[in-house]
């Protein structure tokens, strides 16, 4: 272990002791705002809260005042543990054994931020490179994101502060660090619909209306409808049905009603409001009496590929020997702010333990990590890679 992948473990083992449990920070903040101090940073938290809500603290951090700025952005909140008693080891103790790291967080993703930081002090440590690194975090990504990172952008942009290119470390690989670079992401819609009708005996069904056939054709309708097939980055869009609710406990009466709700993965072939659209359309055929409540928090967006995704590419490339893939799989994540502002690329470790009991990552994944941030960086600094 050289000493920068040292300072990682080390780092990554005292991040994942606070309890930052959405929205709580525990401490978090002021701790990794000391750490990068001491390796030069001007950092600055920056508390955002609206009414009602508990304020949450979100950092911003600037190594260099020169041009480019290169930003790693990301979260120090977490998801809860769920049942400890589950865990092989207590999840907030960020307890070692026999090669991995295990704890809340360790690959969702405080692993990352470690490792971006660690590739920092390397970066600084042995030379003297043209631009800026800038660290964005905060503790408000697995929650509402409502006090965030959007409003520390909006808090940059308020003071002419610039974000060239930024690097967003959530887990986006499917197997190792470095085989998946996401440069977009799908937009997501919940839709609940509910159908009335009219109650009735079932052996008089003329003098009823039955709600739950109305629903079974709106679905299959839905269902069986191909919304497209898919773009050069984005695959097709999808629908999934995720409950059907009629609770109706007899054998022998029609009910009055019946709901469903689904979801929607759409790719940027579509809007919210056009998918909402034709999700109506199909509902008005059916000739019945319907609610539709759609809501949808996150739209499908590209980043289009630049410097910094070439960048990734080729440092991905020289490392593991293989090609990336470029990919706008997955859930949501603050690059759907950050891409408004810059190129924004997502790379991370693997997703396969995020969010899971025993939450865990392997020292060798972060060194890989560590290795691919700093190799981008000097690339995009145009130093000599090692
Ligand atoms: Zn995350």
């Amino acid at each position: 272990m050289d000493d920068f992948q040292a300072y990682t473990i080390d780092l990554l083992q005292q991040l994942l002791r606070f309890e930052s449990i959405t929205p709580q920070d525990a401490g978090i903040m002021r701790f990794i705002k000391e750490e990068l101090e001491k390796l030069g940073f001007i950092c600055t938290i920056l508390e955002f809260s609206e009414k009602g809500e508990k304020p949450v603290l979100n950092l911003y951090a600037r190594y260099g005042m020169q041009e480019p700025n290169l930003c790693f952005a990301g979260h120090l909140d977490v998801v809860p543990p769920g049942e400890r008693a589950a865990w092989k080891y207590p999840p907030f103790a960020g307890h070692l054994q026999d090669g991995t790291i295990y704890g809340r967080g360790a690959v969702d993703m405080k692993g990352a931020v470690a490792s971006f930081i660690g590739a920092a002090k390397g970066l600084i440590n042995d030379n003297k490179f043209k631009g800026s690194l800038s660290i964005l975090l905060t503790g408000d990504e697995e929650g509402d994101a409502i006090n965030g990172t959007n409003k520390v952008l909006g808090w940059l942009e308020g003071r002419e502060e610039k974000l060239d290119a930024c690097i967003v470390g959530e887990p986006t690989a499917e197997v190792f660090a470095g085989d998946t670079i996401k440069v977009g992401r799908r937009g997501s819609a919940n839709f609940k619909l509910i159908i009335e009708g009219t109650q009735g005996h079932v052996a008089y069904p003329e003098k009823a209306n039955n709600p739950v056939h109305h629903l079974v054709s709106i679905l299959q309708a839905l269902q069986s409808t191909k919304l497209d097939d898919g773009t050069k980055f984005f695959t097709p869009s999808q629908l999934q049905i995720t409950t059907i609710d009629v609770g109706n406990p007899t054998s022998n009466i029609i009910p009055d009603k019946a709901a469903a709700s689904f979801n929607i993965r759409f790719n940027e072939l579509h809007t919210a409001a056009q998918i909402n659209n034709w999700v109506s359309s199909i509902c008005d055929k059916q000739n019945c009496h319907y609610t539709l409540n759609i809501s949808c928090n996150s739209h499908p967006f590209i980043s289009a590929p630049g410097k910094l995704c070439e960048t990734a590419i080729e440092v991905c490339r020289e490392v593991l020997l293989r090609e990336p893939i470029l990919s706008t799989s997955g859930g949501t994540s603050d690059a759907r702010f950050i891409h408004r502002y810059c190129e924004t690329i997502e790379l991370g470790l693997c997703n396969a333990m995020a969010h899971k009991v025993d939450e865990c990552v392997e020292m060798d994944s972060i060194f890989t990590l560590i290795l691919l941030y700093n190799q981008i960086m000097r690339k995009y600094f145009q130093l000599p890679t090692t």
